[in-house]
């Protein structure tokens, strides 16, 4: 395994040893946020990674913020908290005018302000954001918002939110995507004034809400770039988010194969470590090549990145690669547990819930597939 980025994953080992299996498993049970660890990232300056130094982040890019959150995740810690900071950045910083940055940046990069939440997803159009039923209608003194969002991680913890909504109607332009516009939204005061929240109980310990939105009024200042356009700004922000959470999939998977490899060797059966039977053994070695592999499309696509070259292809192939591999090695650690893999003690079930998201969201393997098929090998479109 490489270990890029040496000095940022050993500081991050160093924060993530205060935040133990115990700490997490107390939140998974009450479903509660990791205050303390979005705390603590915050402090240490990690989660301001992606923002230029010049408005007070760190000046990094989306390769030391995929060490950071991969080695969160080799740790058994989850970036699911906070991790929304770091992907929605790139929307802002490519698109974002300099007002905007100015306003915000600073106070995201300190932690007085807190950017966490990105509503895309609404129950009626699934996965084909081209339908979102979410409006914005411009009035004088701004946008009002009308619909409503599922899904929406962390937006109870966050003072603002990159929102999608379409400003015209999806058949009045020539392509589905047009007439989506992005606005970032400052909630603080929004509740009871055409915003309500509904916590979603769910397999995971994610935060993620219903939201509603009746007649809420958005400045024309939250306006990203220009109406309409907005689908075009988000897809950088999507390349970046598959890269980052690619990476938390590479840790969960490390993270896998080494309690795995650990117990295979300890836990002796019929007289002998259960690691000296070949079907305990290969299937964890076929997890560490199989990780091994998405590691480097990962970086690849994070390279990419950074070079602001096209990587739709690489941040896709990556995404799915990492989420395959660590839900495998997930799966071989439940079996190689026994029935210990079950007890919440050894945090092993939990991960395995947790892992499993990153085949679904944000964007489930089917659809990358066909992303794969049709943009890369020229198939016919399949829907
Ligand atoms: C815990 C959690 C947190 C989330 N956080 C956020 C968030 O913060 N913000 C946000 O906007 N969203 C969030 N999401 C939503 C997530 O991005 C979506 O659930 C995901 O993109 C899938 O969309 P869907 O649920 O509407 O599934 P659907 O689009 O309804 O799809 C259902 C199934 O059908 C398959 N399918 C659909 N169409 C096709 C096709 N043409 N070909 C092949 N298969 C197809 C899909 O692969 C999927 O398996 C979150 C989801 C979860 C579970």
């Amino acid at each position: 395994m490489s270990e890029s980025f040496h000095d940022i994953r050993e500081a991050v080992r160093k924060l993530c040893a205060g935040f133990p299996g115990e700490y997490w498993r107390n939140l998974d049970r009450k479903r509660s946020y990791p205050t303390d660890f979005v705390d603590a990232l915050t402090n240490s300056g990690f989660l301001s990674a992606l923002i230029p130094t010049e408005y007070g982040g760190s000046g990094l890019g989306v390769q030391e913020a995929g060490a950071i959150l991969e080695e969160i995740h080799t740790s058994g810690c989850n970036g699911g908290a906070c991790h929304a900071q770091m992907y929605t950045m790139g929307t802002i910083l490519r698109h974002g005018n300099n007002q905007q940055k100015e306003t915000y940046l600073p106070k995201i990069a300190s932690g007085e302000l807190r950017l966490q939440a990105f509503g895309v997803t609404e129950p009626t159009s699934g996965t084909d954001t081209s339908r979102i039923r979410t409006t914005a209608t411009r009035q004088a003194d701004g946008y009002i918002i009308n619909g409503q969002k599922v899904w929406t991680s962390r937006i109870e913890y966050s003072d603002l939110l990159l929102l999608l909504a379409r400003t015209k109607p999806r058949e009045s332009g020539k392509k589905p995507h047009d007439g989506i516009s992005v606005f970032l939204v400052d909630i603080r005061d929004l509740q009871n004034q055409g915003l309500e929240i509904k916590p979603l109980r769910a397999m995971i310990n994610h935060s993620a809400c219903e939201v509603f939105f009746e007649n809420m009024l958005v400045p024309t200042s939250g306006l990203i770039g220009k109406e309409g356009e907005g689908f075009r700004y988000i897809l950088d922000g999507m390349n970046a988010e598959r890269i980052l959470l690619a990476h938390e999939a590479i840790g969960d998977a490390r993270w896998f194969i080494d309690k795995a490899a650990g117990y295979a060797k300890d836990r002796v059966v019929f007289d002998r470590p259960i690691g000296k039977n070949q079907g305990v053994q290969f299937p964890i070695a076929e997890n560490y090549a199989e990780m091994c592999a998405a590691q480097l499309m990962v970086q690849k696509a994070a390279q990419l990145f950074d070079n602001q070259e096209s990587c739709g292809k690489e941040a896709n192939i990556a995404k799915y690669l990492a989420s395959e591999a660590s839900w495998r090695a997930g799966d071989t650690c439940m079996q190689t547990f026994g029935g210990f893999g079950f007890a919440e003690e050894y945090d092993i079930e939990r991960k395995f819930r947790e892992t499993r998201l990153f085949r679904t969201a944000p964007i489930s393997s089917n659809l990358i597939l066909s992303y794969i098929a049709e943009h890369v090998l020229g198939l016919p479109r399949s829907f």
